[in-house]
């Protein structure tokens, strides 16, 4: 089996979905497929949230959405079907809006997974149409019947055991799926998406689907995982930052794994765990140019650089506790880290000196990098440190091989960033990064010249 999913742009139009669905009926071994909402959708799904009903923006929102889906489906040979399916769910959709006035029964952020849901809801709707139109076999499927999670709407975490135990039933009840050896059925399925144990949809946090493909990918054992995108594989920098930059042919799942940790928007931050414990090989490329090979994710890549690729978390917000009790006293930090993790912080970048320490709060769950502390949390760390608190600050990872080991790799890097105040800086840590902070503002320019100095 190979698990395909096809993010918001490979499947954002008509002739998105169609090149989609020609890749597909290309290979049958890809008989399990995954898609995003189309692109833009999750978006103003999420900005309609903060509208009361009937305001004018949230109207035009509204008939964006409509407006998208029932221009693919105008397209589609199965019109009929197509556009029947799109207002089915844009009538479900209006009828869901006006619950946010009538009822409070539904949490705030159970009824946003839900509202949400539909992007992902009206997508593959859509694409099963079109997959038909290429004359393939599809069974389209609710991800919420497999994918298990806890009831923490917005970023559910997924119970691994019970999504695995479900998808093994659903395999061992479904048979028939195509292969090289015989014709059959192409599984379509949503990312993102989950259910809780009452049956409640939930979502896993933005840019989610590609973690829910490696979920699929792990439970069936795939042969491979194939992340179609809007760029040709994963570059040495977001193309978007530098346009020279380029695809990489072969990335260890270690660098793939650092890369999408510190802000490589290609992939999302879970997914590597899942394949590389599996070692399913992953495949990254643009579903617009589907000839070129992209990227292999693999244990073993065969040449190993110190310097690999560049990447850049924007909104970081840097910690820094400052107490004389630090001093020579045992278990100071372990209560900073208990204050934290009560509150559901984790830490992502530490540095320490004499009586201070600096930390930067991990974001990898949220879909903004923003973490919002809490007067809870300061007041619990004033109680016996002085806090201090800066934001507008972004984190450059430098990611490579062997940089614990590799003389003269810190020089280097910081010569050249010379003109450039550098906040704090974690070295050592990890064979695969260098990782510092610097303001926002400058990071573009930091990545452009690193980019130009190490990787050319
Ligand atoms: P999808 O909707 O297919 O999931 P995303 O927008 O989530 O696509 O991810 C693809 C985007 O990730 C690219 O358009 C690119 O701008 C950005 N990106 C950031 N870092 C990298 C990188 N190192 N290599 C490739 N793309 C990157
Ligand atoms: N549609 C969701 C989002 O935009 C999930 C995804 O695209 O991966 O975040
Ligand atoms: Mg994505």
């Amino acid at each position: 089996m190979i698990v395909s999913k096809f993010g918001g742009t490979s499947v954002g139009s008509y002739e998105a979905m169609s090149r989609s669905a020609n890749i597909i009926a290309d290979n049958p071994q890809r008989n399990w497929v995954v898609i995003s909402a189309t692109s833009g959708t999750t978006n103003e799904l999420l900005r309609m949230c903060s509208l009361p009903l009937n305001m004018d923006e949230g109207d035009g929102l509204l008939e964006q959405i409509s407006r998208r889906h029932l221009d693919i489906a105008s397209q589609c040979s199965f019109k009929k079907e197509a556009t029947k399916a799109v207002e089915e769910c844009m009538c479900n959709l209006l009828a869901h809006l006006s619950k946010q006035q009538t009822s409070n029964k539904q949490s705030e952020t159970e009824w946003i997974d839900n509202l949400l849901a539909f992007g992902e809801n009206l997508s593959t709707q859509l694409f099963a149409w079109v997959l038909r139109e290429k004359n393939l076999d599809v069974q389209l499927e609710w991800a919420g019947d497999f994918i298990c999670t806890d009831s923490r709407f917005g970023s559910a975490e997924v119970d691994l055991e019970a999504t695995f135990a479900k998808l093994w039933h659903f395999l061992s009840s479904n048979e028939g799926f195509r292969s090289d050896h015989k014709p059959g059925k192409v599984l379509l399925t949503q990312g993102f998406i989950g259910a809780d144990v009452e049956g409640r949809t939930t979502t896993l946090g933005r840019g989610g689907s590609d973690y829910s493909a490696a979920l699929f990918a792990e439970a069936l054992g795939a042969e491979c995982l194939e992340i179609w995108t809007d760029v040709a594989g994963i570059y040495t920098t977001d193309p978007r930052v530098v346009p020279t930059a380029h695809a990489i042919d072969e990335i260890s799942f270690d660098e793939a794994a650092e890369l999408s940790t510190f802000g490589g928007k290609v992939l999302h931050p879970a997914t590597m765990k899942l394949v590389r414990r599996a070692n399913i090989p992953v495949r990254v490329a643009s579903s617009m140019e589907p000839e070129l090979s992209g990227t292999k994710i693999v244990t073993g890549p065969l040449n190993r650089p110190v310097v690999r690729t560049l990447s850049v978390r924007q909104e970081q917000t840097l910690m820094t506790l400052h107490s004389l009790e630090m001093l020579h006293q045992p278990g100071f930090l372990a209560k900073v880290f208990s204050i934290l993790s009560e509150h559901r912080i984790s830490v992502d970048l530490v540095t320490t000196s004499e009586v201070s320490v600096s930390l930067t709060l991990d974001t990898a769950h949220k879909a903004s990098n923003k973490v919002e502390l809490s007067e809870a949390v300061l007041r619990a760390l004033n109680d016996f440190c002085d806090v201090e608190v800066e934001y507008n600050l972004a984190l450059v990872a430098v990611i490579g091989n062997a940089m614990n080991q590799t003389s003269g790799i810190s020089g280097q890097l910081f010569s050249t960033l010379k003109d450039y105040n550098i906040r704090l800086v974690c070295h050592g840590a990890s064979a695969n990064n260098v990782c510092f902070l610097v303001q926002e503002s400058d990071a573009e320019a930091v990545v452009q010249t690193l980019h130009q100095s190490f990787i050319g």
